[in-house]
């Protein structure tokens, strides 16, 4: 036990489709301690024996180790859980292809039986990362605003007058996708030509895959969405035609959700964004062209994310604490 439980508040974890990441909060919402551990890949033949018990686990384990650490009771401590996937009302994990180990388990009520506890708070991973951005982040005091993570696939959530709109089921902000080409490739949703086979990490691969098809693009450039940014970033102009045609579907699909919800700012995290200054600048000038009303509107504002990696684990925190009787 390193730290007293009058430092920490609350609990937030983050379930990725790799990692398990959960942190405790402090009382200015700053992170006291995290901790990290795989996610557990679950075989397709264990599929139906398994049914979210190894994540559960493996949840329980990350919670009850930092919950030692911090001197916080994991049966009773404020808790939240942010998840990769479309979560129902009742905590029940309905879709998640980044998880599936997990699809169709009540992630939440597996998790709270582990510890000993009535229940664990539990929402979409980035509906927690836009609640820690809206809370103490870049879109703090915004009664208006999206959030998109751009990693593997698009994971996206709106504040619509100031709330997390989370739609009839749970599963409003499925941002990634909205298909932006019917001829498209093959999306792990069922469907195709969505806007995250374009511009998300997936999309940088089909983009650059498809340059390297036309050879436009050489093969160690196009190996994978690194080998490509550094290259863009070195200056390979095979690369930045890339990464320009990605900024300009990003825009697309922006210009698309600011259609819907004329946010004033439009907040962009994930591994694809941090640490890339190439996507912003391009994507906000492209993003200007394609709204409707062009040049006679204000654009809303493109703002990387402050809380970066840590969003969603902060903000499954704050779900937790909301959630508290
Ligand atoms: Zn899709």
């Amino acid at each position: 036990m390193s730290k007293s439980s009058s430092e920490v508040r609350s609990i937030g974890i983050d379930v990725g489709g790799t990692k398990i990441l959960g942190v405790a909060l402090g009382p200015t919402g700053s992170i006291v301690d995290a901790v990290r551990l795989p996610t557990p890949q679950v075989s397709d033949r264990d599929l139906g024996r398994d049914v979210g018990t190894s994540v559960a686990n493996a949840i329980a384990q990350v919670i009850t180790t930092l919950a030692d650490r911090v001197g916080l009771d994991p049966k009773s401590c404020a808790l939240g859980l942010g998840v990769p996937g479309m979560v129902a009302f009742d905590g029940t994990l309905v879709f998640a292809p980044n998880l599936h180990g997990a699809i169709g388990a009540n992630i939440a009520k597996l998790v709270a039986k582990r510890l000993g506890r009535r229940d664990v708070a539990i929402d979409n991973d980035a509906n927690c990362a836009a609640m820690a951005e809206h809370h103490f982040g870049v879109a703090r005091g915004a009664d208006h605003a999206l959030l998109l993570t751009l990693g593997t696939g698009i994971g996206g959530a709106a504040i619509v007058n100031g709330v997390l709109l989370r739609g009839s089921n749970g599963f409003a902000g499925e941002f990634g996708h909205l298909m932006v080409d019917p001829r498209g490739p093959n999306c792990p949703c069922g469907s195709r030509g969505c806007l995250e086979r374009f511009a998300s990490g997936a999309g940088l691969r089909h983009l650059a895959e498809t340059a390297f098809t036309s050879g436009a693009l050489a093969g160690d450039v196009a190996a994978s969405p690194e080998t490509l940014l550094i290259a863009a970033t070195n200056g390979d102009q095979g690369a930045l035609a890339v990464v320009d045609r990605f900024c300009w579907w990003l825009a697309r699909g922006i210009a698309n959700l600011v259609a819907c919800f004329d946010p004033s700012i439009v907040v962009l995290g994930g591994g694809v964004i941090e640490g890339h200054h190439l996507i912003m600048g391009p994507t906000a000038s492209y993003l200007s062209g394609e709204l409707e009303g062009g040049a006679l509107r204000t654009p809303p504002l493109l703002v990387p994310t402050a809380l970066g990696k840590d969003a969603g684990a902060v903000g499954a925190a704050l779900l937790g604490e909301r959630a508290q009787p």
